[in-house]
């Protein structure tokens, strides 16, 4: 297993031999590691040219949800398969997180923060109740759908947006591009949970944000490349968009002169939206091992064709 720091790498350890009783489990690091042995790779950002340094390897568990460090290492070989990080725990915070940032939206944060800011005694209402909240997703994978049941449960109008259409119940389903604009013209809050493809950055840009109705939020928890960062800025400054939220960012930790930080109307958050703890994660990797072992379907493979 690749272990970011050397220190989480005994807990890691420890957790995957919980798991996986009587098993060899070593840090990759680990100058006594044979690399003809290694046939399961834990990992989360290899070095180019690791992956292919373990000629018996039969599967990789990504420690993550998006597994674009992975494949973009040359050696790894399509042939081996990739599981993404699913647990459940990943998939709840998540949930609730964008519930946090729809509720915030919803209530108008940023102003709060300003009246804070300020001492000044601003008492204002939202328009309308959350039943009358448009909030659409971006993407009804793993991390969107749980999104979309707990926002249903909250009361928001919900929709979302993905490559073939879906039943989610209370979930209104639009899928593929000549779809989106429709979907974007019907929205009030914003969610972007897609994955980062070809196909999908740049999506939020000038164009797009233009469909919103004057008055829309935007939230963005997926990848930084999704949204076009002047574009948005510059709907922000027009008056199109009343609010911004922004967990992911070219470049984390994000500088401390970022103009981002102060925007009156931006509220960034620390990457924080979902990681899943240690215990869980080594779970479910194990249990994805087990299933391979046992000839069973892997869940959440990533799909080199579609890049997720
Ligand atoms: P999944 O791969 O499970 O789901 C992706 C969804 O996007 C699917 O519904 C898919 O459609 C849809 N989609 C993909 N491409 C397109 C397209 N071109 N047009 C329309 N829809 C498309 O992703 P996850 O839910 O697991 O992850 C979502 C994102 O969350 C990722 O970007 C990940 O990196 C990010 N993330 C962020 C974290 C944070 O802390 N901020 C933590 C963890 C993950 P279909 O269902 O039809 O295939």
């Amino acid at each position: 297993m690749e272990a970011d720091r050397e220190e989480g790498y005994e807990e890691w350890r420890a957790l995957f031999a919980g798991f996986l009783p009587g098993r060899d489990i070593r840090w990759w690091n680990d100058p006594d590691v044979d690399p003809e042995s290694v046939r399961y790779v834990f990992c989360f950002d290899p070095e180019p040219g690791r992956l292919g340094s373990f000629p018996n390897l039969q599967l990789i568990c990504a420690a993550s949800v998006g597994v674009e460090r992975i494949v973009a290492d040359p050696s790894w070989s399509r042939s081996i398969p990739l599981v993404r990080m699913g647990c459940e725990e990943t998939a709840a915070q998540m949930a609730d997180f964008v519930a946090w940032a729809c509720l915030s939206a919803h209530r108008n944060l940023p102003r709060i923060l300003k009246a804070r800011e300020t001492r000044t005694w601003d008492k204002f209402l939202p328009s309308t109740a959350v039943a009358g909240k448009r909030v659409s997703i971006l993407g009804l994978g793993s991390l969107g759908a749980a999104a979309a049941a707990m926002l249903t449960s909250i009361g928001f109008a919900t929709a979302g947006w993905s490559r073939s259409p879906k039943e989610l119940s209370g979930v209104r389903s639009f899928a593929g591009e000549e779809e989106l604009d429709t979907l974007l013209q019907q929205t009030d809050i914003l969610v972007c949970l897609l994955p980062g493809t070809p196909e999908t950055m740049g999506i939020l840009n000038a164009e797009r944000l233009a469909q919103l109705p004057a008055g829309a939020s935007v939230i963005n928890v997926a990848r930084a490349g999704h949204v076009v960062l002047p574009d948005l800025i510059a709907a922000l400054d027009s008056g199109h968009l009343a609010s911004v939220f922004l967990d992911v960012f070219d470049r984390e930790p994000l500088p401390a002169d970022s103009p981002l930080w102060s925007h009156p109307k931006i509220v960034v958050t620390s990457h924080l939206a979902s990681t899943a703890s240690r215990r869980s994660r080594a779970r479910y990797a194990s249990d994805v091992i087990t299933a391979f072992e046992w000839g069973d379907a892997l869940p959440n493979r990533y799909k080199p064709e579609a890049g997720y």
